[in-house]
Order: C-alpha cells, then structure tokens, then sequence
C-alpha cells in the first residue's frame, strides 16, 4: 500500500469536504453552519472554516438569520448565483444553442441559430461566433466570472481527452474540441455525449432530482441513446462510450440497422420505421385519414403526420404507435435487468410521439423484466424536454466546481 505525503491526505479531505458542503447548499438550501455540522457529521470549528473559504471565494452567500426557533438563531447561506457563470452548449444535427446560466443554473442569456450544412467548419464557425457572443454580453452586462464551457454533441466523446471520436449524424470523427477550444477561451471545457449531459441535466434539474440511479434514454427520429447515472454518478464506462443502447439487438431478423448489424433497438424503433409500419397497415387495406392529411402522398407521411393522425383517433396511426411503443418497452426491460433504476426518463422526440402510450410502455416493461428488479421502477417523460441536453451541459460544468471547488 504507498502512503500519500500526510499534506497530500489533508488536502483531499478538505476538498471532499468542500464539496460535500456545496453540495448540501446545491440540493438543500439554506442551511446554517450548525445544520451543515449536524448534516455532515463535522465539527463546528471545520465547518466554519470551510464556510469562510467558500464565502472568501463568492460560492456561497449568506442569506439572513434563521426563523427563530426559540434558540439563537443562525445565518443561513446558500450558494451565490453571481459565484460564477456557465456557458453550455448544444451542437446537433440542424441547429446550435447556446444558453449562459449563473452558478444556480439560472439562464441569463439564450440564443438559438439553426445551421443547414454538411461542412463541420461551419458548424464550429457558428458555436464559436455563439460562444463569443455570450462571453461578450457576458462581461458588458454580467460580469460573472466564466467557470467552464459545457458542450453537448450526438456522438461518441473520449472521456479523457474530450475528443469527438465519431458522429455520425454529423459525419464528424476525431475533432479534438475539448483541447481546442480550452486553448482557444482559456477557460474549463466539457465535452460530453447528448444523452449524457441531458441525463446529468435531469438529475440536477429535473425529473431525476432525487434519485440516484437513474437511465435517461434520448429517442431522437433517428437513434436512441442512454445516459446512465449510477448511485448519484454519470457511469460512462472504460472511455466514455457507454449508453449506446440504441444498438442493442433486440431482434436479430429485423431490420438493418446504420451500424451495419441487424435489429438493433434504433433499427426497429425510430420514425422510419413507424412510418413503415403505418404503411404497412395501410397496405392491408385499413382505412385511415393519414391520405387527406398528405394530399394522398404516401411519400410525405413523417413522424409528425402520424402523430397527428392519431391524435385525431385514426386507428391504423394509433396502432403504429402502439407497436412502437412495444419496442420502447422491450428495449428498456432489458436495461431493468441490467441496471435496476429507480426511474427511467424518456426524452427526445420518439418519447414526446408516444408519450400518450406510456402505459403501454410500462405494461410491456412489466411484462419482460424480471420481478424484482422490476418492481418500484418508475418511468417518466422528461421534464426539461428539448432543453434537457444543454442545461446538461450547464450541470456538467457546474458538477466538475462542486466537485473540486478548491
Ligand atoms: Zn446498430
């Protein structure tokens, strides 16, 4: 067993200790210093050193002197919004969005551009002249002190290095963003897979608030991703690939899937294919309004067209959902018994078509997960919807401070 030098031990156990405090004030605010002591466990003097470093450093704040309970009352403190700002941004296949949050994650500044192109040089063109503008308004009207840049890309980041190794949608594959652009703006930057950050995004924010062991799955129109928190942690395996859950194999006869294999969860369960399988009913001779609404066009039925037919009760787009919604359940039964969440959030666009079927979601689930693992697994439509991926990355950045403050 080697030995940290006894001031390497000491410091790390202030700044676990920092972060434990932090992060109390994050979940639980306000909080006096005899709260935090009885909270954590630490003696009063430790605490209050940490509390003055915290309050040295404009983390936190004090607040005013508790309700009185009959005893002396203490000051309550908080974190600082002003302790800093955080710029996250979300790079995805037809837009970018660029939000600048305070350090209690309130949005101070937000711009959306969309972005046709198939040049990824216009893209990183676009997210830098995004970036500059709010780092702009940031130090004219803020004048918060910049702590990282949280990014959100569909696709495959090296967890060490930061590095984009392969995105498909977006036909990029090794773009160093990370070092780029920490070189570039001098400051943290975070790169993370888009159903990563929306994950870390509920946890700190949304519907995932107060579990620890949660699996967000991003159903866009075209693949499924997971983010994985496991006991209150992004779980991102050996390098940062984890959560490819849309090419699980779900039905090896089926469909081919753009990974080259078949009957991945994403080939049998994306818009393409609930498309096909409207047409497919529609090819048994069913009736179905699905033909006035795309002037009799079959080539123009998409994922909104459907939807918008089943909401008006046609039977054959309602079916096409059902099915899908089948294979979302499938899907994530297999998940249950892998991970055995507390809950399970369904994000993207897929989620937001078949959300009026989330109890066929949950029956199928039922029906395919074993029992125990099964059992008090709640399944919930995210709530921070199509913000879920950047006010991520805002979490990413904000988590990495919490995490190691000093
Ligand atoms: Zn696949």
């Amino acid at each position: 067993v080697s030995q940290a030098p006894q001031s390497h031990g000491i410091d790390l156990v202030r700044r676990l200790n920092t972060s434990l405090l932090l992060n109390i004030l994050r979940t639980h605010s306000p909080q006096s210093r005899a709260d935090l002591a009885k909270i954590t466990g630490l003696g009063r003097t430790t605490v209050s050193s940490l509390v003055d470093e915290l309050l040295g450093r404009g983390l936190i704040h004090e607040m005013g002197l508790q309700p009185s309970g009959g005893g002396r009352p203490g000051t309550e403190l908080g974190l600082n919004p002003n302790g800093g700002c955080a710029i996250g941004i979300e790079i995805n296949t037809n837009f970018i969005l660029v939000v600048l949050t305070d350090f209690v994650a309130q949005v101070r500044w937000h711009k959306r551009i969309d972005v046709d192109s198939n040049e990824p040089g216009r893209f990183i063109f676009v997210a830098e002249s995004l970036i500059k503008e709010a780092l702009d308004y940031n130090a004219r009207t803020e004048r918060l002190n910049p702590l990282g840049i949280g990014v959100g890309v569909l696709g495959l980041v090296q967890a060490v290095t930061g590095e984009l190794k392969l995105a498909p949608n977006l036909h990029w594959h090794n773009l160093p963003l990370q070092s780029m652009w920490q070189s570039r703006y001098g400051i943290p930057v975070f790169v993370e897979n888009q159903a990563t950050a929306a994950a870390l995004g509920e946890y700190y924010f949304g519907a995932a608030k107060d579990y620890s062991d949660t699996i967000f799955i991003d159903a866009s129109a075209l693949g499924i991703g997971a983010g994985i928190v496991l006991g209150g942690k992004l779980f991102k395996g050996s390098q940062g690939f984890a959560g490819e859950a849309g090419h699980m194999v779900i039905d090896p006869a089926g469909p081919q899937c753009a990974c080259g294999n078949h009957g991945c969860w994403e080939a049998v369960l994306n818009s393409a294919a609930i498309v096909s399988q409207l047409c497919a009913h529609l090819e048994r001779g069913e009736q179905s309004i699905i033909f006035d609404l795309v002037q009799g066009k079959a080539d123009n039925i998409s994922l909104e067209t459907v939807q918008q037919a089943a909401d008006m009760n046609d039977p054959a787009a309602q079916a096409a959902l059902i099915e899908a919604s089948r294979w979302m359940g499938f899907g994530l039964a297999n998940l249950v018994n892998i991970f055995n969440p507390q809950l399970i959030i369904l994000g993207g666009v897929l989620s937001q078509t078949i959300a009026p079927y989330l109890e066929i979601v949950k029956q199928s689930v039922w029906e395919r997960a074993l029992a125990p693992s099964v059992d008090g697994v709640e399944i919930k439509l995210s709530t921070l919807g199509t913000n879920a991926c950047v006010m991520g990355t805002i979490a990413v950045v904000l988590d990495e401070i919490l995490r190691e403050p000093v």
